[in-house]
């Protein structure tokens, strides 16, 4: 499996806790601090702790796991850690986790005496094909979500799938929706194989493809501003459905349920707008409807959800920005939606 190239750091896929003992041992650091989180404490961190015991340089920084973790209080918690323990400018930190850990560890290293490294090691099958891709860091504050951080490549990721077996299959299930999503957008092959294979563990080949679609967009359009807003296929109406379950249900949708959700309401919008083929949007609904649990949605909640998409930073003038497909594996970005189109999205989706 080929080590993919990001713009300034590799991703590796094989061997990759000896990847990172050989990457720690050439980098000459002073220190290394492994952020986890409860659940990577318990089930990633053993190997790792191991792998790298004989350089008698490690502490651990562990946090409540968690998106409730994902904010100022804690960063300012680690900082104060790293000063604790002396943590010099030749530290390293390896953030361990999900995307909680990957995103929040990103921006501590970041902004910690200007800038400390920091490597990626994604736990999680959405921090593996989405989250630690791309160079995005930071926190949530007053639950707005990602609204500090900073954009700081790592000096590498090092992903395992093996770290997979001890997830949850709704953690499986959202971080498929995002490579799912990177077949529809640009690779129309993928998407058949995505639908060919079992996909309760996806395999290294897989998440290799989806992590290789995710880098070439991000590598072409660092600071979004073009082609990289393909990546919100299914993100306008599914944040939408991820933020009302987060304010009104008790066991909330996680992120990719709701974006699986999201991309069938697109998917309906672009057979109505731009000409996605009628039989390709049943293909669509019907690979989600197999894979995800349908969220119930009637007409009294759509002034809400039409409320926080407008709200939402990529929309102007109360119409709806989408992000649409006018074949599977073709994009087309920048599709304004009216509040009746979107209305009638989610009729489609409910029905
Ligand atoms: P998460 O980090 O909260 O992980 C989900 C759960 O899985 C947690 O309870 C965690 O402890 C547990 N876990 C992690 N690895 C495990 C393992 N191997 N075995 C068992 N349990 C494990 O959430 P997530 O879904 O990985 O990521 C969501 C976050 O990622 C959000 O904060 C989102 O904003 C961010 N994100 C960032 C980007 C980006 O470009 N930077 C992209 C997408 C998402
Ligand atoms: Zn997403």
């Amino acid at each position: 499996m080929q080590t993919i190239q990001s713009d300034s750091y590799p991703i590796f896929f094989e061997n990759s806790i000896q990847e990172l003992v050989n990457f720690v041992e050439r980098g000459n650091y002073s220190r290394l601090f492994i952020l986890t989180d409860e659940n990577t404490g318990e089930f990633c961190l053993p190997a790792i702790q191991t792998a790298l015991a004989h350089l008698d340089k490690t502490d651990i920084i562990e946090v409540n796991a968690g998106e409730e973790s994902k904010n100022l209080d804690f960063c300012m918690g680690i900082w104060k850690m790293l000063i604790d323990f002396g943590a010099d400018r030749k530290a390293l930190m390896i953030n361990v986790g999900g995307g909680v850990i990957t995103d929040m560890g990103g921006f501590v290293a970041s902004t910690y005496k200007r800038g400390i490294d920091f490597v990626q090691v994604p736990t999680t099958l959405l921090a593996q094909v989405d989250a630690s891709v791309g160079g995005k860091t930071g926190v949530d504050l007053d639950g707005v979500k990602n609204i500090i951080g900073t954009f700081t490549q790592p000096k590498a990721v090092f992903m395992d799938v093996e770290f997979l077996k001890t997830l949850p299959p709704r953690q499986i299930l959202s971080g498929l929706a995002e490579m799912l999503k990177h077949g529809l957008i640009v690779d129309r092959a993928y998407w058949d194989d995505l639908k060919n294979s079992d996909l309760s563990l996806p395999s290294v080949e897989l998440v290799h493809r989806s992590v290789e679609i995710k880098n070439e967009v991000v590598i072409e359009d660092p600071h979004e501003k073009g082609i990289r807003k393909a990546l919100n296929l299914g993100h306008t109406i599914g944040h939408a459905i991820e933020t009302y379950s987060l304010l009104n249900d008790d066991n909330p949708l996680t992120h990719g349920e709701a974006i699986a959700a999201g991309m069938v309401c697109e998917a309906y919008l672009s057979a109505q707008k731009i000409g996605l083929p009628n039989e390709e949007l049943r293909e669509i609904s019907s690979v989600f409807d197999k894979l995800y649990p349908r969220y119930t949605l009637n007409e009294a909640m759509f002034p809400a959800l039409l409320e926080i998409m407008q709200n939402d930073k990529k929309n102007e003038n109360g119409n709806i920005n989408c992000t649409l497909l006018t074949r599977i594996g073709q994009y087309s970005i920048d599709n304004v939606c009216t509040p009746d189109e979107i209305c009638d999205s989610l009729r489609y989706y409910a029905a």
